[in-house]
This record gives C-alpha cells, structure tokens and sequence, in this order.
C-alpha cells in the first residue's frame, strides 16, 4: 500500500502533515469519539529531527549513574524506536562512540531489555496477553478485579505522587521507568487489579506503547513472570524523585511505611518477610 492511499484510508490530506497545527486540528475533526482527556496535546514532539536531536543529547556515562532518579538524564528515546525512526542498534553504536563500554553498561543494558522483551514476544505470543504463571502473592488470579477503577482511569487515586505520574501519562504519552514500576506495583498490589487491565490502559496512552516491553514488565511486576512481586514504599520513591513530585506523608498515607510493614499489608497471606 503506498503512503497516499494509506493516508487516503485515514482521510488526511498528505500536504497538512508538515503543519503540527492543522495536524491537530485534521486528527480532531476525524476522531468523533475522543473524550475530555483525549484531547490534551501531548507536549512531544515527533519526526527524525527531534529523534536525532534526542540521539545528539545522549550522555550514557550520567545515564549510568543517574538513570533511576525521575528528574534525570533517560533520553525519551523509546517512541522513536517503537516506531521505526531509530534502530537500537544504531543507539547503542552511538552511546560506544560516546563512552567507553564500562561506562556505556547501564544504557546498553537497558537497550537489551528491549531486545530481551521482542525476542520472548517473537517465541512466546501467548505471554502477552495471559499470565506466565501464577501470582507469587498470596491470591489467585481470580482474587483480582478484571478493569481499573474510575479514579485510576483519571488520576484522582487520592494518593498524589501515583496521581501524578497519572496525569504525565494522559497529558503527555510519558512516563519515566520507575514511575512505571511504582504505578504498576500500586495497581496490582494495592488496589488488586489484574495487570491485564493496567498493561491495556498504558497501551492506549503511551507514546511508546509496545505489547512486549509493557505487558512483560507488567507480568514482571505482577510476580506471574518473576518469582516475587515488585513492589516499593515511599521513602523509594522520595529519594529517586525530584521536587516536582509530591512525596508528604499526609498526601500518600497508602504508601509509607517500612518493607517489612508494606509486605503484611499487601500480601497477608505469605509468610512475613524476613
Ligand atoms: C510497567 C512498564 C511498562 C512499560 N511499557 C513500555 C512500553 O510500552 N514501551 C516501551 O518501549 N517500554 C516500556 N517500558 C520500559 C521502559 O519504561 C521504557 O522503555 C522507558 O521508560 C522509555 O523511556 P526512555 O526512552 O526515556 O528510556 P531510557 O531510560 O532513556 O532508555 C533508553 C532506551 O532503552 C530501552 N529501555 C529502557 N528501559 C527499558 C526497560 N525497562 N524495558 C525495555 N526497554 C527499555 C527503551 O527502548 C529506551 O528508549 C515499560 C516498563 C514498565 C515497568
């Protein structure tokens, strides 16, 4: 199919694309179903220009030291490989000219996740949708809610960093690594949703939507591809985060508390945690 005829199927003039304005205005007009939240405009920018302009910035050396924290230097590169613009393998050619390879570990680790996680969905279809194995919590698959809540669709949880990190999704088709984990984490295990419903959520938002990096990491944090379940407090999430997130205790009662405390609340049935 060529690109006119496809573009043709979607009923958008080829000619407006270079212009992000009528871009958005063409998008609205053909999608009669967006709702409230669907119509913020996410922030990022797409299209090789800003790709290489990202790939320019990279610095694997800070990104090594830095890259759990939510206010550092991770690249925003992962839209631009889900969708074809830029090749892992080019990224990491990249980062070895930039940095000698002890240096350049962390980042070309992370790369292999991606490699790691395309490879399991090329040999094994079926994990993306159904669990590996069984939850490693305490309770059955059939213990957890089929869908998300309402607050949890809209970021009104109550609970303000995980609202937070919320909003940033729907508004900008981004979220940082970590905060990907804590709201996952806060889904499954404090709210006892089946990760199914979250991994489906993320892919309607995300920029960077991908079935085997989000539903594998999902089932990851959900103990059915892992042997225990991911899980944090908030003194986590207030050293890895910046300013900008709202870590008060008053705000984020759910979540304070010692490992050993959080693990009984969560997970009743285990064994306490040694
Ligand atoms: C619950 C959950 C859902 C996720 N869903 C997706 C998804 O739908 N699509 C997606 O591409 N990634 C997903 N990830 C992995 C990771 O969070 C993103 O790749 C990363 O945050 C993208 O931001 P970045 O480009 O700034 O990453 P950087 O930290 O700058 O990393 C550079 C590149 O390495 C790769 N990468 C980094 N971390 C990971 C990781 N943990 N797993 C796989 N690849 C990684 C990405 O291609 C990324 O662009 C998910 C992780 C979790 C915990």
């Amino acid at each position: 199919m060529t690109k006119t005829t496809h573009l043709a199927r979607l009923r958008i003039d080829p000619n407006i694309l270079s212009n992000r304005a009528d871009l958005i205005t063409q998008v609205r007009a053909i999608s009669p179903n967006l709702d409230a939240m669907d119509t913020v405009v996410s922030s990022i920018q797409g299209g090789m220009d800003e790709a290489q302009q990202r790939l320019a910035r990279l610095d694997p050396s800070a990104y090594g030291k830095s890259r759990n924290h939510l206010d550092r230097a991770v690249t925003g590169l992962s839209p631009f490989v889900r969708h074809g613009a830029m090749s892992t393998r080019l990224i990491r050619d990249r980062a070895l000219e930039l940095a000698e390879p002890k240096p350049a570990e962390k980042f070309i680790q992370q790369l292999a996740w991606r490699e790691y996680w395309q490879r399991i969905y090329n040999q094994f279809p079926d994990y993306i949708w159904h669990d590996v194995e069984p939850y490693k919590t305490g309770f059955r698959a059939s213990d957890y809610s089929d869908d998300l809540p309402d607050d949890i669709l809209t970021a009104q949880t109550g609970v303000a960093c995980i609202d937070q990190f919320l909003t940033e999704l729907l508004e900008t088709g981004y979220m940082h690594n970590h905060a990907r984990l804590y709201v996952a984490a806060y889904v499954c295990h404090w709210r006892r949703v089946k990760w199914q419903a979250g991994a489906r959520f993320f892919l309607a938002h995300l920029l960077d939507g991908d079935p085997a990096s989000n539903n594998l990491s999902w089932q990851w944090v959900a103990s059915t591809f892992s042997h225990k379940p991911y899980f944090f407090n908030l003194e986590n999430i207030e050293k890895f985060s910046g300013e900008a997130t709202d870590t008060r205790f008053k705000t984020n009662k759910v979540l304070a508390g010692t490992y050993e405390d959080i693990y009984a609340r969560l997970f009743p049935n285990l064994e306490p945690q040694s």
